[in-house]
Formats: structure tokens, sequence, C-alpha cells
């Protein structure tokens, strides 16, 4: 019996794909020179106005659509007040009770089938800047940095039920998640960078029963320690709540060295923000227009995606999960297929031949030589067994270093398969009067020495000989010619 059930919610900043910040006209450049993207408005300066920026509530849109929330026609940017040296304003402009979007969800793989998770809602925010305190970045002992470059920098935080049941799901989530912001063109993904940050919120339950406190584990950066995380939470409060204790409500950040969470602060609540509607901007007004024009820019998102392929073509669970990790890879695999592969050798071809050889090249798959058009012909030359699986290998390498069309390429190497009958006659014959003593065995019932005698056909033949077909021939000769 499961004594304890575990409770996550997870809330994602995803950093939007806009060329300049949310109020300002300053460039959101990552890496730039410290504080050399900064102006009035996003340095906080008495009298500065904010003015919203039009493609960062687009692409704020685009997510919300994709995870099927409900857009309001009018949301409203509030003040988030709090002290912290990154942040000039003395406050964030994020949104509090009118957000830009509710109630959505999206789909997770499981292993016991998809689950439904349910994302509460969906606003737009600015980013703080960022505080420097390692000594490679010009800090000391006794003196810490401030680059103000992010200070104004569209984020979306996209928070979600708390539905999920496991640091397996809590995983499965975000990856979802991570794939239809990059899907949506929103967000590059990178979490390295800091693109897409994570907190997670978990509490543990009696199965079933109420929902019990939580601590919130705060910017987990990597899926990794995303799950590490969630897993000694649920440990620590488990043994907390066995030996008779409570949770306390509380903010805790993830040591990754030591693979544990340590308290922060007490939970702030709401009401510490003093949250109130921004002055100096009018609430955010979307029309049903803009909103049905920026449906219908969308592409078709990983979760449906994968369905599909999984209904059309047959394949797994895994494998569909795979192709659909980006857009380009996916679209990949169509183009090998409208190129003439089929589903089936296509999937295989791209998951294997292709991610492995892109991965060992350290290229990315819109920089591979091997275009999905050569992929599709060559793999349709296989199935046309006008050469074999192991030719196409030979043929696939000589195009991942070289480039070329596979035709030329297997012309050039003498990689086409032999189906000449009379050819193939030829060879077994000759295989056949230099084995004597297999043959005789052959003959005398001993049929497994058979696959020794194709092997042979095989081999005069360079491993060019259709073995279908020299299967077939050097059958008909045993049985049928002279002893
Ligand atoms: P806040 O903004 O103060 O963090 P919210 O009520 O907006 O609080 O919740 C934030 C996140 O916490 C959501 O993702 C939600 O699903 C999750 N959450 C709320 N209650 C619990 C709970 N008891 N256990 C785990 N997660 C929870
Ligand atoms: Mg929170
Ligand atoms: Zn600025």
């Amino acid at each position: 019996m499961v004594r304890w059930e575990a409770v996550i919610g997870l809330e994602v900043h995803a950093r939007l794909l806009t060329r300049s910040k949310l109020f300002c006209a300053c460039e959101t450049a990552f890496g730039a020179a410290p504080n050399s993207k900064v102006c009035p408005v996003c340095l906080g300066y008495p009298g500065a106005l904010p003015v919203p920026n039009r493609t960062a509530i687009d692409l704020a849109i685009r997510v919300a659509l994709a995870t099927g929330c409900t857009i309001h026609a009018e949301s409203v940017f509030a003040r988030k007040n709090y002290f912290y040296p990154d942040l000039p304003k003395g406050y964030q402009i994020s949104q509090f009770d009118k957000p830009l979007a509710t109630g959505g969800s999206l789909e997770i793989a499981t292993r016991d089938g998809a689950r439904e998770i349910g994302i509460i809602r969906i606003h737009v925010e600015e980013d703080a800047g960022k505080l420097i305190h390692d000594a490679t970045g010009g800090a000391t002992d006794d003196t810490s940095l401030v680059d103000l470059n992010r200070a104004g920098t569209p984020l979306i935080e996209i928070v979600s039920a708390p539905d999920l049941r496991s640091s397996e799901e809590a995983i499965a989530y975000l990856t979802r998640l991570r794939q239809i912001v990059m899907y949506c063109d929103a967000c590059d993904g990178n979490m390295e960078e800091g693109s897409l940050r994570c907190d997670a919120n978990v509490s543990v339950r009696r199965p079933g029963g109420e929902l019990g406190t939580r601590t919130e584990v705060k910017n987990l950066n990597s899926f990794r320690f995303l799950g590490r995380a969630v897993d000694f939470e649920i440990e620590r409060q488990i043994a907390l709540l066995e030996r008779g204790e409570r949770v306390v409500q509380e903010t805790r950040l993830f040591d990754p060295a030591e693979g544990v969470t340590r308290a922060m602060r007490s939970k702030e609540e709401a009401h510490d923000y003093r949250y109130f509607p921004e002055p100096d901007l009018p609430p955010l007004v979307i029309d049903v227009e803009s909103i049905s024009r920026i449906r219908e820019g969308l592409p078709e998102m990983p979760g449906p995606r994968a369905a599909r392929y999984r209904r059309d073509f047959a394949l797994n669970v895994e494998d569909s999960e795979t192709l659909v990790t980006s857009r380009e890879l996916a679209d990949y695999f169509e183009r090998t297929i409208a190129a003439g592969a089929s589903a089936r050798a296509a999937a295989n071809w791209v998951k294997n031949e292709v991610l492995g050889s892109c991965n060992q090249c350290k290229v990315e798959l819109r920089d591979f030589r091997v275009t999905a058009e050569m992929l599709g012909e060559t793999i349709s030359m296989v199935e046309s067994s006008e050469i074999s699986g192991k030719a196409a290998k030979e043929v696939f390498e000589a195009m991942a270093t070289n480039g070329g069309s596979p035709r030329e390429i297997v012309e050039r190497l003498g990689l086409a398969q032999l189906s000449d009958r009379d050819a193939i006659r030829a060879i077994a014959r000759r295989v056949i009067a230099a084995n004597a003593a297999q043959v005789e065995q052959f003959r005398s019932g001993r049929t497994g020495i058979f696959g020794f005698l194709v092997g042979q056909v095989m081999k005069e033949s360079q491993g060019r000989a259709n073995p279908e077909i020299a299967n077939q021939i050097l059958r008909e000769c045993l049985d049928t010619e002279a002893r």
C-alpha cells in the first residue's frame, strides 16, 4: 500500500524571444557588455514611462493558445513591490489578479498512458537585473556588482495546477512545456542561459486526502536538478511527517553539490508585495481578430504531432516522442517520408543514424550534410532492393562526410545490388563446384549447411547479391541440377 502521495506544481518562467525589452526599446542581447543595454525606463528613472512591446504580447498569446488557455479580452499589469539591488524601480511590473490567460492544460506521456496536467494561468512580466557575486565577473570578497541589461526583458510565467505526482511527471511536464514554447518560437528553451527557469512546489499527503503544506524550491535550471530537488523534498517531508513533525511552508534552495534543499526564507504572501494596478499602463486589451490571426499562425504542437505518428505510422511512444523533440527534427522526419521512405524505416534512420551522426560531429540538424531528401532517396533504394541495407549505411556515411547524391555514390562505389538472375546463377554454380563436400552433406539431409552455401554466394558477389534472390537460386540449383 502507498502511504504517501507526492503533489507537485511548477511555476515556469520563459524568456520571450523579442529584440527589445518589454516596456522600452533597449536591446535584449544576451552576453552584451554589462549595463550597456539600459535606458531611463528600465533603470527606473522618475518620470520615464513604459510602453508595452507588441511582439512580447503576441508571443505570450501564442503559448497561451498552444496550451489551450482562455485569453482574456482585458488583463491588467500590476506592481509587485519589493526591494532588491537588481530591481532599480523597487517594483516589478507583472500581472496579478487579472492575468493574460487562464485555464489551459497540456498532456504528458507516462508509463500508464497520457495524463492531462492543468495550467492555472499564464501572465506577462518583466525580468530583474543580475547580481554578480563571483570573482570571474569582477566581484570581490566585499563587493558585488549589478548588471541591469536583463532588467525589463520580457518573461511569461506559466503556473501549473498541483497535478503532478512524481519527479518523473514533473520532468515530463517541463519537457513538453519547453517543446511547446520552442514550437511557438516564443522562447529558445535554453536552460543553461536561464531562458527557461523553474520553481517546484512540493507537498505530500495521504493518497486522495487534502493537500498538504507545500514548500517551494526556487530556480531549478536543469531537468536533472528539478528531478533531484523534487525527490529530495518528497523524502524530507515524508520523514518529517513520519516522525510526527510538521512541514513548514517556506521557500527553499537546491544545492546541487550536496543534493539537498535548504530553507531560504519563510514563504512570502501576496499581500507582502502590496500589489496594485500599474498606474502608468492602461489595461491590456486583446481583440478577437488578433487572437484568431495568432491562432492561424501556430504550427502543429508536439503532443498532437506525436499522437498522429502513433496513429498514422504505428510508431511507439518512445519513437514518436523522440521525433517531435524539436520542430526541425519532426519536419526532417516527415520530409524523409515525402522523399520516398516508409515511415518505419524513416523513423529508425532519423533517430539512430541522423541523430547519432549529428551528435558525433557536433553539428546542428540544419547544418547536417545529409538532407531529408537525400536520406529519403537512400531509404527508397533499399526498399526497392536496388541496394542492401549495409550499402545504404555506406552511402549515408559518404553523404555525411562529403555530401553528394545517393545515386551517384552508389554508382561510384559500385554498391548497386545484384538482382540479375543469370549472374547470380553463375555464381551459385561456381560455389557448388568449389564446395563439393558441403553440397554432399546438404544433399544427405544436413540442410543446416545451406546457410553456409548462401554465405559463399554473398561473398563471391562481394556482398552485392540480392540475398532473397541468391537464396532462391541456390536452392533451385541444389535441388534440380545434376549431381
Ligand atoms: P504562489 O504564487 O504564492 O507561489 P500559487 O497559489 O500561485 O502560489 O501556487 C503556485 C504553485 O504552487 C502552483 O503551481 C500550484 O499548482 C502549486 N501548489 C499549490 N498548492 C500546492 C500544494 N499543496 N502542493 C504542491 N503544489 C502546490
Ligand atoms: Mg510561487
Ligand atoms: Zn531600457
